[in-house]
């Protein structure tokens, strides 16, 4: 039997109408100066709405087209909110390039993307210019701030004339293109399932990969992410984006602002610590996401300047790796913030589950959950899969490989061309790739999942370390030397051993003004992690390299062990 229901299309056209209609006195702010002293933008809503309209319009008569993909290099700001929603809603695709990529990683996923528009940051100027002649298939490049449009003119006409590119983009300015527009745009009737935005995964492992989201996972996904046992938005909330616009799509957040009527806080380039805590004083949001290691440099800020206000913030939202107890637990006492942990993925839109404490819980109980990667989201199901491929119970004890599916979650890669995703059998469709197994996404990441689908973590199946057979969690380990006063960073990679095959070998940052020693850092571990797994090999570095987006780069830690650029303390009983 059929349902009696009507059957409109999900999209973000509807985002836009509802947040720059009924929501349009919310705003985003943008930290326009932040020394010496700061300054912000705010817009309303409904003059966002307007600009899109206006950008809808410019893009249409540079020849935007369905499908065609709009690439974005900037900063989370106003300007880049706005292409968000109108390349999007006018049946185009926009596609946030990340500004920290090498540069030969930038120009390999625009032009495998096939970007023909880009904006671009007038501050990324210099990043972005020397790019560009390897960009082939962008023929209008639009930028957005104050800048010597003459000058880069004149530039891409001399390498032109030098035969150095192809005919090369055609330089606008983004202010100066919307002025003469209209604020209002006829937004087509889309498929739910048209390609909306994309974004490629940053290359923690391998080379990038494209995926491709929907107006109907997106919209799904903001539903999930203004849940209150998600980021729990709501219109008298203003949400901190720290988490780049240029990674996962801010984890959302730009389309759930507008799904709730929540208002943004944007950072612009003002991401070191000192500038971000000028920016929460000034622009007072409630609620925030970010990194772990950016919530781990906010803090030692804060702490030694405890006269900045930062008392608006209620939580943080903390993924992307895992947070480490003794963070979350600062935040609590020291600043009376609630960091709030979030697990996911680029092929997962990205958000699969919030470790919030279910009511009612206490004591250990509720400890465990509030440090576990959270809960699933009830349309994320999830399997975990042993190492011979049996499914394995979910009983919060038995580890394996984590299996998810659902309709946010990625069931191939973008395989270049205009037809987007690759189907079954086809090179880098599911069929082919080893990420996906019978319309389920492999995530790579090793854990427990527990009857009230909680996820614990333990590892990325590349990072954990198998020492005679058994396995030792790095992230364990990290978290257990993080909680030692005297360490600020500590990543634990696998290194090769005659005896176990593999052992721990653990970086360690120490704390400004603190020395520990090895010998230390071993007692302090002997309380806490079984004996075998205490590492013999330590290192102590001034930082640990962090990925494009602030995470561990344990790949970049092995290179420099491989490499003999350590210097290894061997240690053992
Ligand atoms: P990349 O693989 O390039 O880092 P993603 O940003 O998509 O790209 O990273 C997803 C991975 O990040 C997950 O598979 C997981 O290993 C890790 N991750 C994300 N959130 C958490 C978390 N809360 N705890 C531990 N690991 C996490």
């Amino acid at each position: 039997m059929l349902s009696t229901m009507q059957d409109g299309q999900l999209g973000i056209r509807r985002l836009l109408e509802a947040g720059s209609g009924f929501f349009g006195s919310s705003t985003v702010t943008t930290a326009l100066t932040t020394s010496p002293e700061v300054t912000l933008e705010t817009v309303s809503y409904a003059r966002v709405g307007g600009n899109v309209a206006r950008l809808a319009h410019a893009l249409a008569g540079l020849g935007v087209g369905p499908g065609d993909r709009v690439a974005t290099f900037m900063w989370n700001d106003r300007a880049h909110l706005e292409v968000y929603y109108a390349a999007p809603c006018m049946g185009a695709v926009v596609h946030p390039l990340n500004i920290r990529l090498p540069g030969e990683q930038v120009t390999f996923i625009a032009n495998h993307a096939g970007d023909t528009v880009l904006v671009a940051d007038a501050s990324l100027l210099g990043i972005l210019r020397p790019l560009l002649p390897a960009m082939t298939t962008v023929e209008h490049l639009i930028v957005a701030g104050d800048a010597p449009l003459d000058e880069l003119r004149a530039e891409i006409r001399a390498g032109r004339a030098a035969g150095r590119t192809g005919p090369g983009p055609t330089v606008h300015d983004y202010d100066t293109l919307l002025a003469a527009e209209s604020t209002s745009y006829p937004w087509p009737e889309l498929d739910e399932r048209q390609a909306a935005a994309m974004c490629y995964t940053s290359g923690t492992t391998g080379d990038p990969k494209g995926v491709v989201y929907s107006h109907r996972s997106i919209v799904l996904h903001s539903l999930n992410v203004c849940l209150p046992g998600a980021f729990a938005l709501s219109s008298g909330d203003r949400m901190l984006a720290v988490v780049p616009q240029f990674h996962v799509l801010a984890w959302g957040i730009p389309y759930a602002a507008f799904l709730s009527g929540a208002s943004l806080v944007m950072p612009g380039p003002f991401l070191p610590a000192e500038s971000l805590a000028a920016v929460i004083a000034a622009a007072r949001p409630t609620t925030a996401a970010g990194v772990p290691t950016l919530w781990q440099n906010l803090l030692t800020h804060l702490v030694a300047h405890p006269e900045i206000d930062v008392s608006s913030l209620r939580e943080a939202i903390v993924g992307g790796s895992a947070c480490p107890p003794s963070l979350l637990d600062a935040y609590a006492e020291r600043l009376g913030i609630a960091l709030v942990h979030a697990w996911g993925m680029t092929e997962m839109s990205p958000l699969g589950s919030v470790a919030r404490v279910p009511a009612g819980l206490t004591g250990e109980g509720a400890r465990r959950r509030q440090l576990s990667q959270g809960r699933f989201s009830a349309l994320v199901e999830a399997r975990v899969v042993g190492p011979d491929g049996t499914f394995l119970p979910t009983d919060g004890d038995s580890a394996g490989e984590l299996e998810v599916r659902g309709p946010w979650i990625a069931a191939s890669y973008y395989t270049g061309g205009d037809s987007g995703a690759g189907a079954a059998g086809t090179p880098g469709g599911p069929g082919d790739d080893p990420k996906f197994r019978d319309g389920w996404l492999r995530t790579g990441d090793v854990g427990t999942i527990s009857p009230d689908g909680f996820l614990t973590l333990a590892d990325r199946l590349k990072d954990v370390i198998k020492s005679g057979g058994e396995w030792i969690s790095s992230v364990e380990l990290e978290n257990e030397l993080m909680a030692h006063p005297c360490v600020r960073e500590a990543a634990v990679i696998g290194v090769a051993d005659d005896r176990w095959g593999e052992r721990p070998l653990a970086g360690v940052v120490v704390a400004p003004d603190a020395r520990v020693s090895p010998a230390q850092l071993r007692a302090h571990l002997a309380d806490r992690v079984a004996r075998w797994q205490i590492p013999e090999r330590w290192a102590f570095v001034e930082e640990v390299p962090k990925t494009s987006v602030g995470k561990f780069d344990k790949k970049r830690l092995r290179a420099r062990h491989t490499d003999g650029g350590l210097d290894v303390t061997l240690l053992a009983d």
